[in-house]
């Protein structure tokens, strides 16, 4: 159990640092990022689609005005993203990612509710 434990999080280590390494512009204040492995694929996509968008409305830009992820984490069964900078359609593809794991198990990514009370968590059946 123990070792099954640590495979887990070695593998969720190696996401997070994957998905920081992909995106430097977007993670560049950021030590570290924890996220609930369940969203990562979430996060991934994105992460792509305000890169594609930094691309095409922040050419004109210094690289210090670009938009940042200043916060990702859990909260009340969901994503909550803090993207500084953002315009418009970035604060609508962070708006998207959000709603999103609403309906994400934040354990394994499958089809899930929030649930509870007071402390709220979002795991499908599997993983409850
Ligand atoms: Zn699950």
């Amino acid at each position: 159990m123990i070792n099954e434990d640590k495979r887990l999080r070695k593998e969720i280590e190696a996401s997070e640092k994957d998905i920081m390494g992909s995106f430097p512009v977007l993670f560049r204040k950021m030590k570290y990022v924890t996220a609930s492995v369940g969203w990562h694929g979430i996060i991934y996509d994105m992460c792509a689609q305000i890169t594609k968008l930094i691309e095409e409305e922040c050419q004109d830009l210094p690289e210090e005005d670009l938009p940042y992820v200043a916060d990702i984490k859990e909260k009340y069964g969901s994503l909550r993203v803090a993207l500084y900078n953002a315009t418009d359609n970035m604060d609508s593809v962070v708006s998207q990612a959000e709603r999103l794991s609403e309906t994400a198990c934040e354990l394994c990514g499958r089809k899930s509710e929030i649930k509870g009370q007071g402390w709220l968590v979002n795991r499908c059946e599997r993983c409850e």
